[in-house]
């Protein structure tokens, strides 16, 4: 049937006719809120090209976490800042680091919260890399050992999911067979499994303190121009054990995701990156764009290309709305 009698239209009339027809749905299940947790007390220093993210002490770190949780949201995702660094990133896997202090606490305040570790090296490094350096070079294998004692420690202190960032090859068959040999075969993986090498990743690494000192992160992070390697990353990733593979960023990629969506079962895990919080705020500062509905229609495009979670810097902000019924 075509126009006159079929009328796409009808079905867009009223508020409850478009809510009766629509695909996509946001929820708070959804939402993975990322948190920046340094050393000392009372810290609570906002981020500039960060507008309302901030690093945290573990005091007002739980202070965020009860407001987080009170809203509905189900998981963090957590980024250390430690206050020394050295060559091989040993205080990653310190028994008192800040991410193993960190996780005790939440998990004595809120058992049920999910804690996702992100596990890497560079913001424990010298040289800002997400690995050993060797003559210049990060070199992989000897990274997978470090990054096997991290995930351990995180699974020791009470994390119930780590998040291999460092894009090494291999980590994640290494860290599952490092969390399995010390007994901690229910503590899951959640590999970023495609993650590009993306300027949309600035504002983090002012952050995270972790912009690397020389070089950057090509010879380790993909290619924004390949698309059937983001397939065979994705492959090896759920080969060797993740639970849930991640595509970051997550706007300009959403082919990927669509792409990976239709090729695994596996859950799958988008993030929204620091650059891509960094645009919709400092636009609609400027009052160029509406921020709520920016923020909105990039989740939901999101979702609508195939995500089942979203690591977003704005999950607070959508737990809220959502529970104001505002869709
Ligand atoms: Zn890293």
């Amino acid at each position: 049937m075509l126009f006159p009698e079929y009328r796409p239209r009808r079905l867009r009339r009223t508020d409850n006719l478009r809510a009766l027809v629509r695909e996509t749905h946001l929820r708070v299940e959804d939402l993975i809120y990322p948190l920046f947790v340094c050393e000392g007390e009372k810290i609570r220093q906002e981020i500039k090209s960060m507008p309302g993210i901030y690093r945290f002490s573990i005091d007002t770190l739980l202070e965020e976490v009860k407001q987080a949780f009170e809203l509905g949201l189900k998981a963090v995702l957590l980024f250390g800042i430690p206050s020394k660094k050295d060559e091989t990133g040993s205080s990653a896997y310190a028994k008192d680091g800040i991410i193993q202090r960190a996780v005790r606490r939440i998990k004595e305040r809120f058992p049920e919260l999910v804690v996702i570790t992100d596990v890497c090296l560079c913001e424990y490094t010298s040289h800002g890399h997400c690995g050993i350096v060797k003559d210049g070079e990060v070199d992989n294998d000897l990274t997978l050992e470090q990054l096997a004692r991290i995930a351990v420690s995180h699974a020791k202190a009470g994390a119930d999911i780590v998040a291999p960032s460092d894009m090494m090859d291999g980590r994640v068959a290494r860290i599952r067979e490092a969390l399995d040999e010390a007994d901690f075969t229910q503590v899951a993986i959640m590999s970023y499994a495609v993650k590009y090498c993306s300027a949309f990743y600035g504002p983090f690494r002012e952050a995270a303190d972790s912009a690397p000192k020389f070089g950057d992160r090509r010879s380790y992070q993909m290619d924004p121009a390949n698309s059937r390697e983001a397939l065979r990353e994705a492959y090896l990733d759920i080969e060797e054990g993740a639970d849930i593979i991640m595509v970051k960023p997550a706007l300009s990629y959403l082919d990927v995701v669509k792409m990976l969506r239709e090729e695994f079962n596996h859950p799958l895990a988008v993030y929204q990156v620091s650059g891509e919080y960094a645009m919709i705020k400092a636009a609609s500062q400027m009052g160029w764009l509406e921020e709520e509905r920016i923020l909105w229609e990039t989740l939901i495009s999101i979702k609508r290309a195939g995500a089942d979670l979203i690591i977003t810097y704005f999950a607070k902000k959508v737990a809220e709305l959502l529970l104001k019924g505002v869709k």
